[in-house]
């Protein structure tokens, strides 16, 4: 059992394991996937660097500093997070961790595939969520578009409702072995009338599909909030001045949340995430 477990290892994530540690919690840090600030070439307006620095320099420093603090700090996907009773589970691709609560540091991507008639059909028959969409498509035949862990978790979600889910991976490979017919042909364009209705590969065959789900790269943060109800303005986590979002013991901050997109900002609110998980343990 974690007093608290970090979703990311940014600066927002980072710093939240930093000031939950020294503050005596037991703390597990999971990332997986690219942060925002590995993109960086050169942070030239953070505090303290004269001559400004590599960003995946900063992000790496990061990791290490959160390690020689003995937290640990694994590389793994986050998968799905649930609370089935009083505390959460935090499941990754291989494991399950029972936490106190929970940091969202994952970041602000929502990675949309450069396809013909995706922003077209988002929401009619597009949509980036297994379990909250999954329903309005009872007995239907369903595509998801992903190649990683995630897709294939979306996918055994779906498995429950539908008709028939098949995997696109859009000409990648798939990360791992599934029970799903996998098609990873390129894919062209979505086509339908008012609603989906089929897919077209770049090889001129097509399948008719009632729904897309898309599930690229790792889940992210606007993935766990639907999945647990946390409120959302737009894609940002909503959190009130404590970092907390609308449901207990959970907890966001960094780009997550929106706003000033910047590595300063995402210190602070890591920080404050940080220590108001401590705060919400040490008061139960
Ligand atoms: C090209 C570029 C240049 C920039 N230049 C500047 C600059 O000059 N100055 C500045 O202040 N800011 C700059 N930024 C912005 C800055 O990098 C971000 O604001 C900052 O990195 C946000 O920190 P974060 O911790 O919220 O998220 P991120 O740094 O994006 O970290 C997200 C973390 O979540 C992890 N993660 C995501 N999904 C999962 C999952 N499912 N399971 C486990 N782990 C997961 C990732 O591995 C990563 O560790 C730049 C950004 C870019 C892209």
């Amino acid at each position: 059992m974690y007093d608290v477990i970090i979703l990311g290892a940014g600066p927002a994530g980072i710093s939240a394991g930093l000031y939950a540690k020294r503050a005596g919690a037991n703390v597990l840090i999971l990332y997986h996937g690219i942060s925002n600030l590995e993109k960086a070439s050169k942070i030239d307006n953070y505090y303290g660097f004269e001559n400004g620095i590599d960003g995946e320099m900063l992000y790496k420093a990061g990791i290490k500093q959160a390690k020689n603090l003995s937290i640990n700090v694994c590389e793994e996907e986050v998968i799905d997070i649930s609370k089935p009773e009083q505390n959460f589970i935090v499941e990754t691709a291989n494991n399950q961790y029972l936490t106190k609560t929970v940091i969202i540091a994952t970041g602000n991507k929502k990675l949309r595939p450069n396809i013909d008639g995706v922003l077209e059909f988002e929401g009619k028959g597009i949509s980036y969520c297994a379990i909250c969409d999954g329903f309005f498509y009872r007995n239907k035949d369903i595509a998801i578009i992903g190649n990683s862990t995630f897709a294939i978790n979306e996918a055994k979600i779906l498995k429950n409702v539908a008709n028939k889910v098949t995997i696109l991976t859009n000409g990648e490979p798939i990360s791992s072995s599934s029970e799903f017919e996998v098609i990873n042909k390129k894919i062209k364009s979505i086509h339908g009338e008012t609603k989906v209705n089929s897919v077209e590969f770049v090889d001129g065959s097509s399948i008719n599909i009632n729904g897309i789900f898309i599930a690229l790269g790792e889940a992210g943060s606007v993935d766990f909030a639907k999945k647990l109800g946390i409120m959302l303005s737009g894609d940002n986590i909503t959190v009130d001045e404590k970092m907390k979002t609308n449901i207990d013991g959970i907890y966001a901050c960094g780009n997550a949340t929106g706003g000033l997109l910047q590595v300063s900002k995402a210190v602070y609110e890591g920080s404050i995430a940080g220590l108001s998980a401590v705060e919400y343990i040490n008061n139960k």
